[in-house]
């Protein structure tokens, strides 16, 4: 994309849209920043954007780079579709401008575990690695620093997705689906549509790794191009599986799941999902091991924060929706106390 020289709005002035705007600016574009609340110009925006609060006015004719935090419902989608060339997201943007393969984890639960496994493992490899995306740093901070040798491991929300376009991710996991943010998108139909978007443009040599065990992902219309790879923990035939205590790669025995530092057989599912992410980017199964067996849980995902007088305290406080919280309370054995 040419973006010097180019007109762009960028509607949001949260993290992601601030790192779109400072991007598109290092690059020479005439950068306009809105935002529907009426703050102050932030202080890290680049001296060369301008700026205008309480508002979402784009500047008619410019390409807009829409935030997540605009719902699919809201009539400010179709203000701003009204008058801007062309809109987008700022995952779409980054991709567009991205030298590196990008390899995208989506889902409704463990997307952040998912994509740091995998960033785990890259990293394990030696390979370098950028991991971000909706995880908290966006992707467009990396703009400019990412050259073909570099790996993106990218968490992308539906959120995200629904302002993307021609972003093509070499590899994909949607770990799991089950109802949630159905606001934001208008119902459960369009947040699965919004899923499905990750693999939209994928084709022949891309790799789509799926669960087997979702029943959702089971009715869905799948892509014919890319290669599909399943992951499975309850028996299922699959190509990477979780049996008697073992995680298995293609039949391949791959790790003891005494080896893999983390609570939940949901975390075996997104071991099994990033091992398979890793093997599609040609890591080998020793590496992928020594990743995985290294990978410390995130904060505030069924992290042990303290032991005390004999009783274990997990903080889950990420387990924002039902599913989430389900495979939390699962993965405690014996008398679990929630604090809810
Ligand atoms: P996300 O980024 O999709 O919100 P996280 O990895 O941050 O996912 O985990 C969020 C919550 O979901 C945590 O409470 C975690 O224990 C739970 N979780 C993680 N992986 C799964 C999974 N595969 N299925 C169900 N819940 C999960």
């Amino acid at each position: 994309m040419n973006v010097k020289g180019g007109r762009f709005t960028v509607v949001g002035a949260g993290r992601s849209g601030l790192a779109a705007a400072n991007a598109l600016a290092t690059l020479g574009a005439d950068v306009h920043l809105v935002d529907g609340a009426d703050k102050p110009r932030p202080s890290a925006l680049d001296e060369r954007a301008s700026y205008q609060g309480g508002t979402n006015a784009v500047r008619p004719g410019d390409i807009a780079v829409l935030s997540p935090g605009i719902p699919e419902v809201s009539p400010v989608r179709q203000e701003v579709a009204a008058v801007a060339s062309e809109v987008i997201g700022e995952v779409e943007l980054f991709a567009r401008l991205c030298p590196a393969p990008i390899v995208a984890i989506t889902g409704t639960d463990g997307k952040s575990t998912t994509t740091t496994m995998i960033g785990a493992i890259h990293e394990t490899s030696g390979r370098p690695t950028f991991v971000g995306g909706n995880l908290g740093n966006p992707l467009t901070e990396a703009t400019g620093k990412l050259s073909a040798e570099h790996i993106v491991v990218a968490e992308i929300s539906a959120f995200q997705l629904t302002t993307c376009d021609r972003f093509h991710p070499v590899v994909a996991v949607v770990t799991n689906i089950s109802e949630d943010h159905l606001d934001y998108h208008g119902g459960y139909a369009p947040y699965q549509s919004a899923k499905q978007r990750v693999y939209a443009t994928m084709g022949e040599g891309d790799v789509v790794i799926l669960n087997r065990d979702d029943e959702e992902i089971s009715r869905w219309t799948l892509p014919t191009g890319p290669s599909i790879r399943w992951f499975s923990i309850a028996g299922e035939d699959a190509d990477a599986i979780y049996r008697d205590g073992v995680l298995y790669l293609y039949g391949r025995p791959l790790m003891r799941r005494d080896e893999l530092p983390l609570l939940g057989q949901h975390n075996v599912a997104n071991a099994l999902a990033a091992a398979l992410a890793a093997e599609a980017s040609g890591v080998d199964d020793a590496v992928i091991k020594r990743g995985l067996m290294g990978y410390a849980p995130l904060p505030h995902r069924l992290q042990t924060v303290a032991t005390i007088d004999g009783v274990r305290w997990v903080n889950d406080s990420k387990a924002t929706n039902p599913n989430a919280a389900a495979a939390g309370i699962k993965a405690i054995e014996g008398p679990l106390i929630l604090l809810a």
